[in-house]
């Protein structure tokens, strides 16, 4: 159950968040959980989950370990830090940054496994794609660009999220069949590249205007395997309720 802040919360906010956050998880066994925050907060957010079951991620990397590259933070940066995973090919980056799949999404998945961070690797079509019944052809091209040339090894340390562009931030939210025949087909493709086991363990999460009330249903899918949050990652209650579906 991973939250994504994005450009949201100072350090004293993220203070706050996990003081009332951490005891409201504190007995979920069902799930790992993970909030990304801005890469400001993110060593505050480290020392406000030591020792709790909740884990710290980036929102991006770059691909290089250190060098000329103003404002940008590298993977062993984020790893040095205290982090446990990196949200990699978010589709705001790849709208407002221009973020492709093979130069880019690739080149910082690697980097991502190459400094033991957990990539969590988004795709998803945009609403005129899904009206033209494109939605498969678009994620399987997104599938394999990001992770088609990893290793077997590689591809078992990723973890896929879905993100239907027209459900992020929308309110829109895909139903629990829409998003399971999503994740149905992007099994299907990892089992084509890596075997049906890799496609079996493969973890895929549902992300797109996910709420405390809609939750329980997606997660009753068997093909959802957990959730990408925004809007609902920031405020501890309604992240804890779904966290706690
Ligand atoms: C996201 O940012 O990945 C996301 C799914 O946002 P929201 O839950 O606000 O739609």
């Amino acid at each position: 159950m991973a939250g994504n802040w994005k450009m949201y919360k100072t350090p004293a906010d993220t203070r706050h968040f996990f003081a009332k956050f951490n005891s409201l998880v504190a007995a979920a066994q069902h799930c790992e959980i993970l909030i990304c925050p801005p890469a400001l907060d993110l060593t505050t957010a480290v020392e406000a989950t030591l020792g709790t079951n909740v884990m710290i991620g980036a929102q991006n990397l770059h691909p290089g370990k250190e060098g000329a590259f103003t404002g940008e933070i590298s993977g062993y940066m984020i790893k040095t830090a205290g982090c446990s995973h990196v949200i990699i090919g978010h589709s705001e980056r790849r709208q407002y940054f221009h973020e492709s799949e093979a130069e880019v999404v690739l080149k910082k998945t690697v980097a991502a496994l190459e400094v033991s961070l957990t990539p969590v690797v988004c795709v998803g079509e945009v609403l005129a794609e899904r009206e033209d019944g494109k939605t498969a052809e678009v994620l399987v091209r997104q599938f394999r660009e990001a992770l088609g040339s990893l290793t077997e090894e590689q591809f078992g340390k990723v973890v896929v999220a879905y993100e239907p562009v027209w459900a992020i931030g929308t309110g829109k939210t895909a139903t629990p069949q829409i998003a399971s025949e999503a994740h149905a087909v992007i099994r299907k493709e990892a089992g084509v590249l890596f075997g049906q086991a890799a496609a079996k363990s493969l973890r895929i999460l549902y992300g797109g205007s996910v709420k405390p009330d809609n939750a329980k249903t997606l997660m009753a899918e068997e093909e959802i395997n957990g959730v990408l949050v925004g809007g609902a990652s920031l405020d501890p209650e309604s992240f804890a309720k779904i966290v706690n579906y």
